[in-house]
């Protein structure tokens, strides 16, 4: 019988774990867990019928595995989508809440109409919009041959008030990181395609515009860490091992030795579905231009969510970003959750998150659940207005959650892919290497598995 080992127990380590468990093929697993319990960032805490997402909220609906994971489950009917129809992302402009045009794609608007009537940008950000339909041969020309920032990339077509005013915030709210050291093929590869066949973005929005679009956003009626609970039902019990954190990986002939303050365990193969940190130190030993290649900057996330009992009013829409480089403190993001999602308050209830990242996020990770509570709720009553008492508060704190994907990135992770390959029978799953997202993460786990029953 073939013995696998899976260190790291998050989206991606359980993935595998549920799909080597339903493969029907003779194997044996256990599942390395450092943490007291699986899921890793994804957590979802029900509460006083509140149902609060500690990390991720849900998934991007143009991405299928999520889905077809759930529907695998037998929670096809749980799923729900965001409220499209009231879909609005405000961006904090001097003080106030000011709209993104509807129709935006990221940066990119579908109706110029929409942008002429916005305040959000100035009459020179306007004319860039108008301009960059223009200017699809010079677009073209001026893509570089190689890797750029994403900041390069959006300003080469929009300018420098788009990058800062919509750009960097919309960037930094899912990767919580830099967009001068971003790379735009790693995490815009769909706009460097449409650079590539259209020059202008906008144009290309326009030529790819599809009559009824799909919500935006997928999630699962009680919460992502359905998901989880849901695969975790169908893993062997044996197979988890909670509180045991992996120290060491070496190779032994023709499979690895698993090293933790239990002892060492031979295995066939490896799915190492640790954070790329973690990942990157225990394959130091066994190759070290693998590890170098894994070294990468990853930013933190705090997170702070409060459940109101009585409603209050708030502007329609998901929530706001804030453009990276304002005050001290500030928050990178806040979301409306019970504008987003259905079936997330009790009746009459209010539920809103908060989201620091970049310095703020890593300075907060060492400041007491009060403290942090009390900047949070400063920091949305300056922006929102006063707030009634929260029923319930829920903190977390994600250190180094989400790796910078920088310039160069899909290179880097080429020739990691050649030299992992070369060491045999191991695998790298999770959110350092092809997308942070929970579908991708997915989808990776499952052919992973494939490929190592195969
Ligand atoms: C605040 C926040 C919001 C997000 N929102 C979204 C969203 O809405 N949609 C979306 O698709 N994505 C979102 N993401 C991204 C997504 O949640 C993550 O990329 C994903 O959950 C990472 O899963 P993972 O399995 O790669 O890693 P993790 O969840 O980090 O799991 C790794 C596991 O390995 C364990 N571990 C560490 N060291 C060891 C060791 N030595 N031995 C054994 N185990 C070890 C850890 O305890 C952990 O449980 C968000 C991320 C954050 C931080």
């Amino acid at each position: 019988m073939k013995r696998v080992a899976i260190v790291g127990g998050g989206i991606a380590g359980v993935t595998a774990a549920y799909a080597l468990a339903s493969s029907g093929e003779p194997v044996e697993a256990v599942l390395f867990e450092a943490s007291g319990r699986l899921g890793g960032i994804v957590e979802t805490v029900r509460e006083r019928g509140f149902v609060i997402e500690c990390g991720p909220d849900g998934w991007v609906t143009e991405k299928p595995w999520a889905q077809e994971l759930a529907e695998e489950l037998g929670l096809g009917g749980e799923v729900i989508s965001s409220n499209d129809a009231t879909r609005k992302t405000y961006i904090l402009k001097n003080g106030a809440l000011v709209a993104m045009p509807d129709g935006m794609r990221m940066m990119v608007p579908g109706d110029l109409g929409t942008v002429d009537a916005s305040s959000l940008f100035s009459d020179t950000a306007k004319r860039a919009f108008h301009e960059e339909l223009t200017r699809t041969a010079e677009l073209m020309a001026s893509a570089p041959e190689n890797d750029e920032s994403v900041a390069s990339f959006v300003r080469r077509h929009f300018g420098d008030e788009v990058l800062d005013t919509v750009g960097a915030p919309l960037l930094s709210g899912v990767f919580g990181g830099d967009v001068e050291t971003l790379s735009v093929r790693a995490v815009m590869g769909p706009f460097v395609a449409m650079e590539r066949q259209y020059g202008s973005l906008i144009r290309a929005t326009r030529v790819r515009a599809t009559a009824g679009t799909r919500p935006v956003f997928t999630t699962l009626r009680s919460g992502v860490g359905a998901l989880v609970e849901g695969m975790v039902a169908a893993i062997p019990c044996s197979w988890v091992r909670l509180g045991t954190a992996v120290s060491s990986l070496t190779r032994t002939g023709d499979g690895w030795s698993v090293g933790t303050a239990a002892g060492d365990e031979e295995f066939d193969v490896v799915l190492l579905a640790a954070p790329v940190d973690v990942a990157g130190a225990l394959l130091r030993g066994s190759d070290e231009q693998a590890a170098e290649l894994m070294r990468m900057e990853a930013s933190s996330a705090v997170v702070v969510a409060f459940g109101f009992l009585e409603s209050f009013v708030l502007p329609g829409g998901f929530g706001f970003l804030v453009p990276p480089g304002g005050a001290g403190d500030s928050l990178l993001a806040a979301t409306f959750v019970d504008q987003k999602f259905d079936g997330r308050v009790p009746e009459g209830g209010r539920l809103l998150r908060a989201f620091f990242g970049g310095a703020v996020g890593a300075r907060l990770l060492g400041a007491s659940d009060e403290a942090v509570t009390v900047l949070a709720r400063e920091q949305l009553e300056r922006i929102l207005g006063p707030l009634p008492g929260a029923a319930v508060t829920v903190v977390r704190r994600w250190p180094r959650s989400l790796p910078q994907y920088a310039v160069g990135h899909l290179e880097r992770m080429a020739e990691l892919d050649e030299l992992v390959r070369g060491m045999g029978r191991i695998w790298l799953l999770g959110n350092g290497y092809r997308g942070v997202g929970l579908p991708d993460l997915i989808r990776d786990a499952r052919s992973a598995v494939r490929e190592c029953l195969g």
